[in-house]
């Protein structure tokens, strides 16, 4: 047992309502297994995985034997024109893990690296491809893909966005929430896949030759958890396809098993272009992102450059051997627990469980998809976000965290999440929204 410290002044929280926050401290002091504990030992289930990516549980033994024994070995090596064995090995797993002709991993620090990464990696395939015309971006409303200039350019969240410069060219498609046609619908919603015909008309208004890329979260989760229509993600890669413009799928909170699968795009049998991934990657231990390349991508930048370096962008912390490390012995767990699969097993019980909230007075929508869970719930009137504020304060103060964006209450345990576990966090939260008016 630990106390807190007492002066919070100057620690500048990110995505937090900092004067808020100070007068009422929450704070964590440790973890194990499925558990957080407060600084004076208070247990608080973790119902979201930390931040989406704490998916095999905390303080798992292997992964933090690998990085002491990373930090003694190696504690730093760059990756620009050296390399270090750990770095080769990770970026061969993550290959062999994701899937089809995604064969070619660049590492980033974070997410939202990854996904700048990402947008810079489709504007010089164009170039090296002779179209350097295609230079715009589709995104999507609601889109999150990180905090980078290009992630907010392309992401379509309107508080993240106001305020600040963005990429010029950039289109969104339309989100895919309809409380009208899909309320309370377990797993995917039947109605919405014509949505991707927007991708269609797009591309007819600006050109195809105009477009280097489209980007979407295959199920959003920031955003609340808005889980993708029967066929919209197939209809998505059949049109980027038809037209050379390259799809890339944001699997930062999808990636490692949280949808029952390795990822999203095994789960749908969809193949993008390009798969962005972090949190997970590392059980959230080291920061680590990555941008998995298929082949004809990477071939066309690298064979393109008459010598030298062949793509100008990397970071001091691309593959950072303590992440490297980390990374590899979370692989190890993921495979040798079979947790993906484990995901996918619950998702029945994870399902039916929090179907069971949908009677509850202000919850409006319900949304299902392997281990994650969106609960939406009614507007308190000229407050917006009050009420899901209210219910993840007390649920904290009863013992589970819960995530929420607005009034969208977000849950995603770990993947080892037993089913009693699941019963206990639901019931709270159900408790919980039944209390708050
Ligand atoms: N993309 C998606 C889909 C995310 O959910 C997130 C973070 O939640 C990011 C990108 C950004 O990742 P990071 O916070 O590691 O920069």
């Amino acid at each position: 047992m630990q106390n807190g410290p007492t002066d919070l002044s100057a620690f500048w929280m990110p995505f937090t309502a900092n004067r808020d926050f100070k007068q009422s401290p929450r704070q964590l002091g440790s973890a194990e297994g499925m558990h957080y504990y407060t600084p004076e030992g208070r247990p608080v289930l973790d119902g979201t995985a930390g931040l989406w990516c704490v998916n095999a549980g905390h303080g798992r033994r292997a992964i933090v034997d690998a990085i002491s024994e990373q930090a003694a070995t190696l504690d730093y090596a760059p990756t620009f024109q050296l390399g270090h064995p750990k770095v080769f090995e990770l970026a061969t797993r993550l290959a062999d893990l994701l899937p089809g002709d995604i064969n070619k991993v660049f590492f980033a620090g974070s997410g939202s690296e990854a996904v700048d990464t990402a947008l810079k990696i489709a504007l010089s395939y164009h170039r090296a491809n002779g179209q350097p015309e295609r230079t715009r971006f589709v995104g999507r409303q609601r889109g999150y893909h990180g905090v980078g200039f290009g992630g907010i350019s392309v992401g379509g969240l309107e508080n993240n966005r106001r305020g600040f410069s963005l990429l010029p060219g950039v289109d969104h498609l339309s989100h895919t929430h309809s409380l009208e046609h899909a309320a309370f619908t377990r797993g995917q919603p039947d109605w919405g896949a014509h949505l991707a015909d927007e991708l269609e008309a797009l591309i007819t208004r600006r050109g195809a030759g105009t477009i280097a890329a489209v980007i979407v979260e295959p199920l959003a989760g920031s955003t609340g958890v808005l889980v993708p229509p029967v066929g919209y993600l197939e209809r998505l890669r059949a049109i980027s396809e038809r037209h050379g413009v390259l799809l890339i799928f944001d699997e930062v909170i999808t990636g490692f098993g949280r949808l029952g699968a390795a990822t999203a795009a095994a789960l749908f049998d969809v193949i993008p272009d390009m798969l962005v991934c972090a949190k997970g990657l590392t059980n959230g231990a080291v920061p680590m992102g990555a941008v998995g390349v298929r082949d004809f991508v990477h071939d066309m930048i690298v064979d393109a450059s008459a010598g030298g370096i062949e793509f100008f962008h990397g970071y001091t912390y691309s593959g950072h051997p303590l992440a490297a490390a980390a990374g590899l012995a979370t692989l190890n767990i993921y495979a040798e627990e079979g947790l993906f699969q484990r995901a996918g097993d619950l998702a029945p019980l994870w399902q039916e469980q929090v179907h069971r909230l949908g009677k509850l007075a202000n919850v409006i929508d319900i949304r299902n998809l392997g281990l994650v869970a969106g609960i939406e719930l009614s507007a308190r009137t000229g407050a917006p976000g009050a009420r899901g504020t209210a219910v993840f304060q007390a649920c904290f103060d009863r013992g589970v965290l819960v995530r929420v964006t607005g009034d969208t209450i977000a849950l995603s345990p770990p993947l080892t999440v037993s089913p009693d576990q699941i019963a206990q966090m639901l019931d709270c939260v159900a408790d919980v929204i039944h209390q708050t008016q």
